[in-house]
């Protein structure tokens, strides 16, 4: 059971996201993903357990990456965290290969079960508060639109009712990105080229989100 501080910043955080562009689950996902990312570092130099955890489950190709380029990007620092991370890895795979245990499968990447959590957690607080006139006129009025694979994961979790009200709300936002699109696209003209941006631009940002979510 979550604390009713944890609750209220589910509650306050859900809320403004219904306001912001893009789809609100992503964009909590992908914001606590990076404050994951960020505890991550500190705890590296602090807690044996998480350099543990990690050297047990390691990451998938893409969050490997992604950690790389974020912590280089974000913390301006000399690459310390990473090379703990590294050599964690490293160092696990040197003694697996020498007692000659090849891994033949991946194991599960600990980021993503982290962001599966993440989904999960948001996605059940959504469901139950997103039929309160509240919520509903909050996402009605603001920028937000889910992505498919959210949208029908909510959708999921809500009686027919509301369910046909939520996806009045999330075709009308769709239609709008599908009419700028439309625009930005009759006005593509190799007299404009170059000088097409911002905000019919965004409405390429916004319908890939739409379609595919973000790149968690
Ligand atoms: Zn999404
Ligand atoms: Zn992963």
């Amino acid at each position: 059971m979550k604390g009713d501080r944890e609750k209220d910043v589910v509650y306050v955080s859900l809320k403004s996201a219904l306001m912001e562009e893009g789809c609100p689950i992503c964009l909590l996902v992908s914001k606590r993903r990076d404050q994951w990312i960020e505890t991550l570092f500190y705890e590296l130099i602090t807690s044996s357990e998480t350099r543990k955890k990690l050297r047990e489950r390691g990451f998938c190709t893409h969050h490997l990456w992604y950690i790389l380029e974020y912590l280089e990007e974000n913390l301006g620092i000399d690459g310390l965290g990473i090379s703990i991370i590294l050599h964690d890895l490293l160092s696990t795979s040197i003694e697996l290969l020498e007692s000659m245990s090849v891994p033949e499968k991946r194991s599960e990447c600990l980021l993503c079960s982290i962001i599966e959590e993440y989904e999960r957690d948001y996605l059940n607080s959504l469901a139950e508060w997103i039929t309160t006139q509240e919520f509903m006129k909050l996402f009605s009025e603001g920028d937000s639109v889910f992505c498919l694979p959210h949208l029908a994961a909510l959708l999921r979790e809500i009686d027919g009712k509301h369910k046909l009200a939520i996806l009045k709300i999330q075709l009308e936002k769709m239609k709008g990105i599908l009419e700028r699109l439309e625009l930005f696209i009759n006005k593509s003209d190799y007299r404009y080229l170059g000088n097409l941006k911002g905000e019919e631009a965004k409405a390429r940002y916004l319908a890939s989100q739409v379609l595919g979510g973000m790149d968690l």
